[in-house]
Order: C-alpha cells, then sequence, then structure tokens
C-alpha cells in the first residue's frame, strides 16, 4: 500500500512525487507515456523560471530524475480506473492493481488533433498547439493558426506581433468568438483569412514547409497551430462522478476534489493558466495536503 499515488507523470504529477516523498512517504506515480507529459514534446521551454531557454524533454528528464533520486516509484502502465473503499484501488492497463490512502490525479489534457497526413511527423518540427511556447521560435517567418474560437483568434492576433504573417485558416465563414476580439484581429494587416477551407495535408522535409487546403490552394509556411479545441485526459476518473460535463475536475484551494483523500492538479483541473509552472504549482500544494492526510 502506497502513502500516495500519483496518476499522471507529467510537470504536476512529477512536482506533487517530490513534495509528497520529502514529507518521508512512500509514493508512485503511474504514467502511461513518456515521463514529462505534454512538456516533453515542447521542443523550447523559455518561460519555466531558472532556465532561459530548455528543451523540453531536457527539463522533462531533470524533473524525472530528481523524483526518481528521491525514490518515487514509477509504474509505467496506464491506470483505467480508480475506486473508493476504505482505500483506493487504481487498476492498470494490465490488470495489475495498486492500492493507496490518498490519489492525486494529474492526467492532463489532450489537445485536439486534425488527424491529417504530416501531422505527426511535424509535431515538434513545425506543428504546435501553444503560441506562447512556441511563437517565438517563428519569428519573422509565416505561420498558419487553424481553428474558428477564442483560442485559435486570440492567438492570432499573439502571433501576428512576432511573427511576418499570418493566416487564420477556418472551416466556416464565422467565428465563434468575442467581437471585440474579431476587430482588433481584423483590423492586423500581417493576418489574412482563410474561410471555407480546411487543412488537407501538412508536407515538409525536416520540418513543416507547405500546407495543402482541401481547395487546393497551398500556403508555404513554417508553422502551423492548430486550436482546435482540448480533451480533458478524465477517462480514468469517469466511475467517480467528480467531472463535469465538460470533462475537467472542480477542486478547492488545496487541489481536493469531493472526495476525501483524492486530489486534481494540473491542466486537468478546471482553470484559465495552463502552463509548466501552474502544474507544478498545483503539484506541490496537493502533496502537502495530501502529507497531511497520511499523518
Ligand atoms: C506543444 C506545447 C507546448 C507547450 N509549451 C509550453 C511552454 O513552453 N511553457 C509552459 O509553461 N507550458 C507549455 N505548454 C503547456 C504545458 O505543457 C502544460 O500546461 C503542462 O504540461 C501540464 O502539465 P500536467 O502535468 O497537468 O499535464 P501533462 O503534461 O499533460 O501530463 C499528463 C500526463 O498524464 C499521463 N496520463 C494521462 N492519462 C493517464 C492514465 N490514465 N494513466 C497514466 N498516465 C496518464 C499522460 O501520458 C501525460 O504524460 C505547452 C503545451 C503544448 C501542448
Amino acid at each position: 500500500m502506497f502513502d500516495c499515488v500519483i496518476v499522471g507523470g507529467g510537470p504536476a504529477g512529477l512536482s506533487a512525487s517530490i513534495y509528497v516523498r520529502r514529507s518521508n512517504l512512500n509514493v508512485a506515480i503511474i504514467e502511461g507515456n513518456m515521463p514529462g507529459g505534454q512538456m516533453a514534446n515542447t521542443a523550447v521551454v523559455e518561460n519555466y523560471p531558472g532556465y532561459e531557454s530548455i528543451a523540453g524533454a531536457d527539463l522533462a528528464m531533470k524533473m524525472y530524475m530528481h523524483a526518481i533520486n528521491l525514490g518515487v516509484e514509477y509504474i509505467a502502465e496506464y491506470a483505467t480506473d480508480i475506486k473508493k473503499e476504505e482505500y483506493f484501488t487504481i487498476t492498470l492497463a494490465n490488470g495489475e492493481t495498486v492500492t493507496a490512502r490518498t490519489v492525486i490525479i494529474a492526467t492532463g489534457m489532450k489537445h485536439r488533433k486534425l488527424h491529417v497526413p504530416g501531422e505527426e511527423e511535424f509535431t515538434g518540427k513545425g506543428v504546435s498547439w501553444c503560441a506562447i511556447c512556441d511563437g517565438n521560435l517563428y519569428r519573422g517567418k509565416d505561420v498558419a493558426v487553424v481553428g474558428g474560437g477564442n483560442s485559435a483568434v486570440e492567438e492570432s492576433i499573439y502571433l501576428a506581433g512576432i511573427v511576418n504573417k499570418v493566416y487564420l485558416i477556418h472551416r466556416r465563414d464565422e467565428f465563434r468568438c468575442d467581437k471585440l476580439v474579431l476587430e482588433r484581429l481584423k483590423r492586423l494587416s500581417n493576418v489574412e483569412l482563410i474561410l471555407n477551407d480546411e487543412v488537407k495535408e501538412l508536407v515538409g522535409g525536416d520540418s513543416l514547409e507547405k500546407i495543402i487546403l482541401k481547395s487546393g490552394k497551398e500556403l508555404i509556411v513554417s508553422g502551423l497551430f492548430e486550436y482546435i479545441g482540448f480533451l480533458p485526459s478524465s477517462e480514468v476518473i469517469s466511475t467517480l462522478n467528480i467531472v463535469s460535463s465538460d470533462g475537467f475536475i472542480e477542486v478547492d484551494e488545496n487541489c481536493k476534489t469531493k472526495i476525501e483523500g483524492l486530489y486534481a492538479v494540473g491542466d486537468i483541473v478546471r482553470k484559465n493558466v495552463r502552463q509548466i509552472v501552474t502544474a507544478v504549482s498545483d503539484g506541490a500544494i496537493a502533496a502537502l495536503h495530501a502529507a497531511k492526510c497520511c499523518r
């Protein structure tokens, strides 16, 4: 039996594990993919204090080794279910179970993808889901944004201040966003709207070079930012009745859910700012509260 089991080994989960372990409790992380979460797939991180510029994979590895060197147990499996009776029982994809006195959910969020040819190949080499993080890599270059909501429009405005030109591709002729934001976008001379069209294929060599649209039009760009929605990774807690209709988890100021001993941290939580620094902050808060529960 673990004092604490953390589901998800991104920055939120890794940070939580460090704080739980430093409270002298035994703790395991269950991670179904590589350690580091979305951070590990980020080319360069330039806004994590202490590192002016660091490869996301390097930052992920530093956090992971920090946890492992403290004695955090790492279970490389997907968690498929969590039940609470006297204690928590977490079921893994391989059928095994793990028991814990407290559980911290740190499963993050996955970006909705276009699922077009070339998308996988150029992920991290032109295809991005984070303009704040990666926009600077395209300074002075041409990029495209795809989407029709607030995120797509706001991130296009942000990118227009950095890059040479932004093509905003939307499959309809009207945007689902605040009117004022749209007006701001339309005033920008380096943004071209491409309406009633969709991305068909991404083409390039070592990195993205061209987008082919369904209309046949071709855009020569170095970057494509996808803002077509997010999907919270909440499958593992679907039976616990703590997920709201949109899949995110409501927590209190201690990152505690409405179930005693169950916490949620990072991008899976309902909040406004989803960054590495906010994820690790949540991890620390939940861990210290969970540690109190175990004493
Ligand atoms: C392309 C991109 C670039 C970004 N760049 C930056 C940046 O430069 N700076 C910045 O501050 N933020 C950046 N972000 C945002 C940042 O990465 C996230 O806010 C942060 O990673 C959230 O951390 P998390 O631990 O909550 O979730 P994640 O990082 O999403 O980690 C969740 C982990 O849980 C695992 N998991 C999910 N379900 C299960 C399950 N059932 N069982 C086991 N494991 C599971 C996943 O495999 C994943 O590893 C970027 C995001 C993207 C997509």
